[in-house]
């Protein structure tokens, strides 16, 4: 997509909302209250808010390659924080996908420099759930969201600020567009 692709997508996504609500843009920028934080991959193909239908304002998104939560990424301590104490979110969302490529470049042993160490994290997260690289992609992609789901629970910010806030596991089909609640 073309920068002129995305302020024509622009126009049009605006102009249809004022049609319908023509203070929705003034109320918007009031303020931001999300029912949930979501942990998501930065795949293009999964993106929270669409696959799920949610209007602006429904969700804090944290993305990255394998939807991974890492103690010693700063970026997401600095988002689970700020959705923990000043948005009060009721629920977390760890949300993978079939197909997920950083998983299968950890399967498959990706030693790109600027890849290999974020991937090696993705392969310690489902080597923590006893699963290798001899199980299909499928079954890696359910266990790094279950690994990941336990990461939150052992995360420094989430001990501290996280209180009862629900962490939840979540698979998006790219085959069916179904997204379902792992039992995790
Ligand atoms: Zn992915």
């Amino acid at each position: 997509m073309c920068s002129d692709r995305l302020v024509e997508g622009n126009q049009l996504f605006s102009s249809k909302i004022l049609e319908q609500d023509p203070a929705y843009f003034e109320d918007l920028q009031a303020g931001q209250s999300p029912d949930y934080f979501v942990i998501s991959c930065s795949d293009s193909r999964v993106s929270p808010s669409v696959i799920s239908n949610s209007p602006l304002g429904t969700m804090f998104v944290h993305r990255n390659i394998a939807n991974q939560v890492r103690k010693d990424d700063d970026s997401l301590a600095a988002s689970l924080y700020y959705a923990l104490v000043h948005l009060k979110v009721k629920k977390i969302i760890i949300k993978g996908h079939t197909g997920c490529g950083g998983v299968a470049a950890a399967q498959g042993g990706n030693e790109e420099p600027h890849l290999k160490g974020w991937i090696k994290g993705i392969k310690e997260g489902f080597s923590s759930q006893g699963y290798s690289a001899d199980n299909d992609l499928q079954e890696l992609v359910k266990a790094n969201v279950k690994a990941q789901v336990e990461q939150m629970k052992n995360h420094p910010v989430y001990k501290e600020y996280g209180g009862n806030t629900e962490v939840a596991g979540y698979l998006f089909d790219l085959g069916s567009g179904k997204l379902e609640q792992l039992d995790v």
